[in-house]
């Protein structure tokens, strides 16, 4: 169960969190993730996917999705 979307592979990126002291320690920004219903492959699949992906249309719900109204996915 990795983090990365299943859309555009995005991951987590790696930083520094730094004090006002200015301790130095590892942190890391999680990409925005959510389960979703989508059509892959012409049939319905539970995926993790982006709120990026999720906003530009690039997943299709089964309910709103490309066989009630002809949308294709931008792919
Ligand atoms: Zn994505």
């Amino acid at each position: 169960m990795a983090r990365v979307c299943e859309i555009c592979g995005k991951g987590p990126r790696f930083g520094n969190k730094i004090s006002h002291a200015h301790n130095v320690t590892k942190r890391r920004w999680n990409v925005n993730l959510h389960q979703v219903r989508a059509i892959v492959n012409g049939g319905n699949a539970r995926i993790k996917v982006c709120a990026d992906c999720i906003r530009s249309g690039k997943v299709i719900k089964p309910a709103t999705g490309a066989s009630n109204r002809g949308v294709q996915p931008a792919a």
